[in-house]
């Protein structure tokens, strides 16, 4: 059936939303695809709903592919699972809860591994029920601190999570290997330009961990890659290659100066240069050892503050930070904190007020790069005044390393030591091998071949259904909107009947009809009293592919057809226009 314009459930509109800021969301928002609800929740209007399914249906056929079978969880969930892997706790603010009238607690689930795990434990006791992959395309729920950019994140969204059970690692191996297999079918049909980048496991545990990310500047994750050896990586998994330590036998005796009025790193190594001038070359922010205090906010809401060393010349990446210590979450130091704790002085904090054996107690992290043997300029923890040659092992210690400072573009390679290149993209899909996190913590094992109780290893792989269809529409748009790839346009073909002559309709309506025959699905422009530049606007807006223009050319019997990707047009007889389309529907060149 046609989608005739005149009545379809659609108003585009030419202003752009006022809450959004990427082109995608701007797009969506403006042809009539999605609607704002409230901040991270939106309606799918028929044009968008159309999308949708057909991102779900690649995504379907894919993992049909592969063996893996199709479930439907519930997304209201009852809290005891949940309380048995400690995800209740962990989750925090994260999750939707809500209670029943008898009081009981529930969840709106933020993901599934819990549910599937406990379903094939009621299901499967042996060996030669596995291996098996189960898989849902299912809306999930996550009270998103950041709800943004229309659909990329939100707080309601849709996602196919899928898990593999098996006996031993070579069967996780290999049912990983299939999953990473069908998402790179799955983001090459559906018109992503994306990079696959090893990941932080995150939350739950596990090793072996990938993320699909869709190249793209305003995308939230950061990634580097090495033009060398091909290492490519979330900036949150790297891992930054320890130096080797330093010899400090002729290093001189640390020794604290007056250095007033440099609280900050900048002011600091301009006073040093005046100061205390060095013969072989000038100070750098990389001799000095920052030292910033954040606030940790554990799952059970205690709080911890925690003090982490970076070479002065990097800062600390948030979300690298941040998936380090998970799950708690990072709050700033504040004022208050600096005044319950007078043994850190602000701006001039040094290590020796840090670690948990000190006086402020605070727990001490430091940079991997900051090795025995490294000589640093740091706070002296008295206002104004800092300590020079302090030698890292020598001088001080720390409670442990962390991964927590910015990783930047000339950065060496983790693997190879070349420079590292950098860009940024959109978490589009995510593998990971699971391990045994799960089934020992809800007791799932099968028997194996020698009558023994086995525990389960699983894999967990998502794919974004819902930010995929933002992330084409991020990918693929001009100036004057859309440009759907084919495989998940809401239509083949726009077809736009022009002008007043009832001529034009009647035509438009059989060329319509001759279409359908094919099998080829049209969004029909039939409007009466609309005028052309309108129709024009909206269908580029649109972003149908493929665009047929009925109008003054009929009387010559011509018709246009339009590429709204190139913007190339030609003539086509009336007559051939069904077969012309379908050649171009079916994958011929425009
Ligand atoms: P992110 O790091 O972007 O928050 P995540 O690591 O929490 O994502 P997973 O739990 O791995 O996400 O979920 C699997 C997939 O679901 C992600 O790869 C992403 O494509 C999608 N996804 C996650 N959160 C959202 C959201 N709030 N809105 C839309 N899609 C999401
Ligand atoms: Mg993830």
């Amino acid at each position: 059936m046609a989608l005739r314009m005149s009545t379809l459930f659609l108003r585009t509109l030419r202003e752009d939303p006022a809450d959004a800021e990427l082109p995608s969301h701007r797009l969506l928002v403006r042809a009539g695809y999605i609607r704002r609800v409230s901040p991270g929740i939106y309606t799918w209007l028929p044009l968008g709903l159309r999308v949708l399914r057909r991102v779900e249906s690649i995504v379907r056929e894919e993992m049909d592919a592969i063996g893996a079978q199709e479930l439907l969880f519930p997304a209201l969930l009852p809290k005891e699972p949940f309380e048995a892997t400690g995800r209740w706790e962990e989750y925090g603010d994260n999750i939707f809860r809500l209670k029943d009238r008898k009081g009981a607690d529930y969840l709106l689930g933020p993901t599934h591994e819990e549910m599937f795990t406990l379903t094939v434990k009621d299901l499967f006791s042996s060996y030669k029920d596995l291996p098996l992959s189960i898989y849902q395309i299912q809306t999930k729920y996550r009270d998103e601190a950041r709800p943004r950019a229309g659909l990329l994140r939100g707080r309601e969204f849709v996602m196919k999570d899928s898990y593999s059970f098996d006996l031993d690692e070579a069967g996780l191996d290999k049912a990983y290997q299939l999953h990473r297999d069908a998402y790179i079918r799955i983001f090459d049909r559906l018109g992503f330009h994306y990079v696959i980048v090893q990941a932080m496991a995150g939350a739950m545990g596990g090793s072996k961990s990938e993320e699909f990310l869709a190249t793209a500047e305003n995308g939230e994750d950061t990634y580097v890659h090495c033009p060398n050896c091909g290492f490519a990586a979330n900036v949150e998994a790297v891992r930054v290659p320890v130096p080797d330590p330093v010899p400090y036998a002729d290093a001189p005796a640390a020794h604290a100066e007056q250095t007033p009025g440099t609280p900050t790193i900048d002011t600091l190594v301009d006073h040093l240069n005046e100061r205390f001038a060095r013969e072989d070359r000038p100070w750098t922010a990389a001799d000095t050892l920052k030292n910033v205090l954040v606030m940790l906010v554990h799952p059970d809401g205690t709080r911890e503050p925690l003090a982490i060393g970076v070479p002065g010349d990097r800062e600390i990446d948030e979300k690298r930070l941040g998936a380090q210590v998970e799950p708690a979450a990072v709050e700033v130091f504040g004022e208050l904190d600096f005044a319950a704790n007078p043994a850190l002085v602000k701006g001039y904090i040094g290590p020796a007020a840090l670690g948990a054996e000190s006086s402020s107690g605070v727990r001490y992290l430091l940079d991997p790069r900051v090795v025995e043997g490294t000589r640093w300029v740091t706070g002296a923890n008295a206002p104004g005044q800092h300590v020079i040659d302090l030698v890292a092992g020598r001088d001080f210690t720390a409670d442990g390393t962390i991964e927590a400072a910015e990783v930047r573009a000339g950065d060496a390679c983790p693997s190879c030591g070349h420079e590292l290149e950098a860009a940024r993209g959109i978490e589009m899909g995510h593998i990971f091998q699971l391990g045994r996190k799960y089934a020992e913590a809800l007791d799932l094992k099968v028997l194996d071949q020698n009558g023994k109780l086995q525990t389960v290893i699983m894999g967990s792989y998502g794919v974004g259904v819902s930010r995929a269809v933002a992330c084409v529409a991020e990918g693929n748009h001009d100036e004057l909107g859309l440009v759907w790839p084919r495989e998940i346009s809401p239509a083949d073909v726009h077809l736009v009947a022009t002008g007043k002559d009832e001529e034009v309709f009647l035509a438009s309506e059989e060329i319509t009809r001759g279409l359908e025959a094919q099998g080829i699905s049209v969004l029909f422009d039939d409007r009466k009293g609309v005028s052309p530049g309108v129709k024009f606007k909206d269908s580029e807006l649109i972003g149908v592919p493929t665009i047929v223009v009925v109008g003054r050319g009929l009387a010559t019997g011509v018709v246009e057809v339009k590429d709204r990707a190139t913007g190339e047009r030609r003539e086509v007889a009336v007559g051939d226009v069904v077969a012309e389309v379908a050649r171009i529907v079916r994958g011929g060149a425009a």
